[in-house]
């Protein structure tokens, strides 16, 4: 199956999913907040933390109580609260308010791991990384690209399999190709642009 075919299809159905920040430092704080969360309500209790907290340094001083307050629509909030008054010290304590453009320091922040940090690499900081999130890992598989239990192991085959001017594009495509057709339920085989190809597609589409 040919990966550029099979993003040019998307590319003409798709939207790709915008994050509505340019500042890295709340790229990196709405990231970690939407980890086991749902799209809609990470955007809205980003917007009200950024409302109320609009820069590093109110973030590192504010109440944990306060904090928790504005967080408590997203699941684990007390530990995300946590986490970012975290993030918010470490910055402007190590790093002079500036959210390091490397992996392995990315990755020593409290909550960041690897979805996290290449998310920030490729839209802050032009990296070529994959995002590896559930809709990434279900989809591709769905697709038979790979065959793979975990995140993390999708992010390396897709590594292998998949030209570097793509990386980037790949995350913010196929979250909205999740949320939109190949839905983690039911997905929406009859509409979806890759039926004829895909291994994955309903027992009805192949009769
Ligand atoms: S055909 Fe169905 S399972 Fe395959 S990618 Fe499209 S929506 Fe997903």
């Amino acid at each position: 199956m040919d990966i550029d075919e099979i993003i040019e299809r998307i590319e003409k159905v798709i939207e790709p999913h915008r994050i509505p920040f340019r500042e890295p430092w709340k790229v990196l704080i709405s990231t970690v907040l939407s980890q086991r969360a749902k799209d809609e309500t990470t955007g809205m209790v980003s917007e009200n933390l950024f409302r109320r907290y609009p820069d590093l340094k109110s973030i590192a001083e504010a109440k944990l109580d306060d904090l928790e307050d504005i967080l408590r629509p997203i699941g684990f909030y007390r530990e995300k609260a946590r986490r970012i008054r975290e993030i918010a010290r470490i910055l402007l304590k190590n790093y002079g308010g500036n959210v390091p453009d490397s992996k392995e320091l990315l990755m020593n922040l409290p909550g960041v791991g690897t979805k996290t940090a290449n998310i920030v690499l490729s839209v802050c900081f032009d990296q070529d990384y994959i995002a590896v999130d559930t809709h990434v890992h279900r989809i591709t598989n769905r697709l038979g690209l790979v065959k793979t239990k975990t995140p993390e192991q999708t992010e390396k085959e897709l590594m292998n399999i998949v030209d570097r001017k793509h990386w980037k594009k790949l995350n913010s495509l196929l979250v909205e190709f999740g949320k939109n057709i190949c839905t983690p339920l039911r997905p929406k085989c009859v509409i979806c642009p890759l039926n004829d190809i895909c291994p994955s597609a309903s027992l009805s589409l192949k009769k």
